[in-house]
């Protein structure tokens, strides 16, 4: 399939960004990327003990929310308001996990939401495999630019277009801090694998939450829910409900939907951090309860764009408020 939906225009891209460069592999800029898995192997030549693997859980989780919490539903989404200084700590928190720029990372992300699953998809499995969606865009020449078109309302903060050019300066405080703390033992256990293990969990919510799990909600694009994915990832595996109404604070919807980045932001909202976290209407969370049969049997047949209704809240957000 390669129809749009109605309400998704083709918006001209800046810098080059789709399209204009090679879709190949950057071997220059790829190396560090590649370097740090093998990396991951030095555990066997450390001493094993039992605290390195509670290191290794606790900061994989805090990395995970930066994620989840910054990268996707703050800066892509805006699903929550806070104020400048923790807007600048929640890109800082996010960019710890070296997936480059808040701005860079969330432009890709309102594109991915545009044209889901269709032909323009940067990263759809159902249109270009599992690996390329997987992680093949990530290291291709093709989208190393940032499309400053996609992310305006973000891009007039200019300590944030700094740190978006300057996206490896986190990872290279925090270097020396875990160095501090427990030497080489800490550096790998609590920065190399746990960052490793984020890359791939960030990347499974594009590769396979579009292909495994359960559809609840009709949407122009393969997306699913799947709850082994949403424990990995911090409440991101609900990503059928997230596709189906994209800007809200919470993906998981339902009470058993555990959504661990949720929890955090309302702790956050307690203590006046952050604040109007958007919610489902419960009109949108129950609509799937007024599907006919032929709905119902839709969202379980082969993807099928036409069929689906035109419901796709926007993907270029509201004008920052912050
Ligand atoms: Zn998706
Ligand atoms: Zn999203």
């Amino acid at each position: 399939m390669s129809a749009l939906p109605k309400n998704a225009p083709r918006l001209p891209d800046s810098n080059g960004v789709n399209g204009r460069k090679p879709d190949t592999l950057n071997w220059v800029t790829s190396l560090p990327f590649l370097l740090t898995h093998l990396l991951c192997f030095a555990a066997f030549f450390i001493g094993f003990k039992w605290q390195y693997v509670l290191l290794a859980l606790g900061s994989y989780y805090f990395q995970m929310v930066g994620v989840t919490m910054g990268y996707h539903r703050y800066f892509s989404h805006r699903a929550f308001k806070t104020n400048r200084v923790f807007q600048f700590i929640l890109a800082f928190w996010a960019q710890l996990t070296v997936q480059k720029g808040v701005l860079w990372w969330a432009a890709n992300h309102r594109h991915h939401h545009r044209y889901s699953d269709h032909d323009e998809d940067i990263h759809s499995p159902t249109k270009k495999g599992f690996w390329y969606s997987h992680m093949g865009w990530v290291v291709s020449e093709r989208y190393e630019a940032t499309d400053l078109n996609r992310i305006k309302d973000f891009a007039r903060f200019p300590e944030l277009v700094w740190l978006n050019t300057y996206h490896l300066v986190p990872m290279l405080l925090a270097v020396p801090v875990l160095l501090a703390i427990g030497g080489w033992p800490v550096l790998l256990w609590g920065g190399v694998i746990p960052l490793t293990l984020v890359w791939h969990g960030t990347f499974t919510i594009n590769s396979l939450s579009h292909i495994f799990g359960s559809r609840r909600y009709l949407t122009t694009d393969t997306s699913r829910n799947n709850w082994l994915l949403a424990l990995i990832t911090c409440g991101e595996g609900w990503h059928n409900n997230h596709h189906f109404y994209q800007n809200t604070a919470n993906q998981g919807w339902f009470w058993w939907e555990v959504d661990f980045t949720y929890y955090v932001l309302k702790a956050l909202a307690a203590v006046g951090v952050v604040k109007d976290l958007r919610l489902p209407a419960e009109q949108t969370r129950q609509s799937f309860q007024a599907y006919t049969a032929e709905q119902r049997a839709q969202l379980n047949a082969p993807a099928d764009f036409k069929a689906a209704p035109a419901r796709m809240p926007s993907a270029q957000p509201q004008p920052a408020e912050t």
